[in-house]
């Protein structure tokens, strides 16, 4: 990597932002590798993100990650993009270039990934709830695990329609078994892995409509929900005595590859259950 101005600048822009704990992840992680860096909460109002890109690149910034509402802002302003959020349609990373170009990266599908990268679905259906943003990365990084097919539960037909217009082409062929909530239990009482990417089950929304005693006793349940982590829905999943990831493992996993992009060192997983816990406490 060239010598680049020291302190290196990162940041989150989002609206609103001030709930994110990935400054926390990264702070935590500068410090392990003694990198001279800050990551910094950039609240950017709706409509505002391409005036915050050339702060950005004014100010130095080595790049920014992106949360709600701008990951579909940040996809269409950069000037090149991963063959990832090409596929994904949606921006999570920007990193500056040495020529001052910004290039997009996704990293939630490879930070949903982190926790599976042991899981073997060939052969088996597994099961994603939601067809939002974070549904896109669930399901292209699903279908590069091969499963023999893909259920999408989704309350909204449209959704469902988008979601598949949007990452048909990088979904390379799996089958996708669609329905709204209804098929919901028979779809997951098939599946190796039951994903969550709805709001359901979220502090202050509804709880999720699924009986984890539909599930196949060997299925994972893995619910990105951040806030709370354990969710209801992960605590009935543990007391059958399954296997369960939350959101906190997306969300480092995410942070995990970003942080390399930024600060162009490797993390130390050997911190990751002290990390765990200052995320949790
Ligand atoms: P979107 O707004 O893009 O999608 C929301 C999804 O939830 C849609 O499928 C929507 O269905 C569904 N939904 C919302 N309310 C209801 C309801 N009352 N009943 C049924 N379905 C509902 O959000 P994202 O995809 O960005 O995020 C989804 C969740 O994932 C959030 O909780 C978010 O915090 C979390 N997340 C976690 C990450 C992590 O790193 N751990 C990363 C990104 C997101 P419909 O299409 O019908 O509206």
């Amino acid at each position: 990597m060239t010598e680049r101005p020291l302190p290196l600048l990162a940041g989150l822009i989002g609206w609103p932002v001030q709930q994110s704990k990935s400054p926390l992840i990264h702070e935590f992680w500068l410090k392990k590798v003694g990198v001279d860096g800050h990551y910094v909460r950039l609240p950017v109002r709706p409509g505002a993100v391409e005036a915050a890109f050339r702060g950005m690149v004014d100010l130095g910034f080595v790049g920014v990650q992106a949360t709600m509402p701008h990951k579909r802002d940040c996809f269409r302003l950069v000037d090149s993009l991963t063959p990832t959020a090409k596929a994904l349609g949606a921006v999570n990373t920007v990193i500056v270039q040495p020529d001052a170009s910004l290039l997009g990266h996704n990293t939630d599908m490879a930070g949903f990934l982190e926790p599976l990268a042991e899981a073997d679905f060939a052969g088996r259906c597994v099961t994603v709830l939601g067809a939002g943003g974070a549904a896109a990365a669930i399901m292209v990084g699903l279908a590069s695990k091969r499963p023999a097919r893909i259920n999408l539960v989704n309350r909204s037909p449209v959704g469902i329609e988008t979601l598949l217009k949007d990452i048909g082409p990088a979904l390379d062929g799996i089958e996708v078994q669609t329905g709204d909530w209804s098929a919901a239990a028979r779809f997951a009482s098939e599946s190796a892995l039951v994903a969550n990417a709805t709001s359901l089950g979220m502090a202050g929304q509804p709880e999720l409509p699924l009986q984890v005693s539909v599930l196949p006793d060997d299925a994972i349940v893995y619910d990105i929900i951040t806030h709370p982590h354990d969710t209801d829905l992960l605590k009935a999943a543990r007391a059958r005595g399954l296997v369960t990831y939350d959101g906190m493992h997306m969300l480092v996993g995410q942070a995990r590859e970003a942080f390399t992009l930024f600060f162009g060192a490797e993390p130390p997983a050997m911190h990751d259950g002290e990390l765990r816990d200052r995320l949790t406490s």
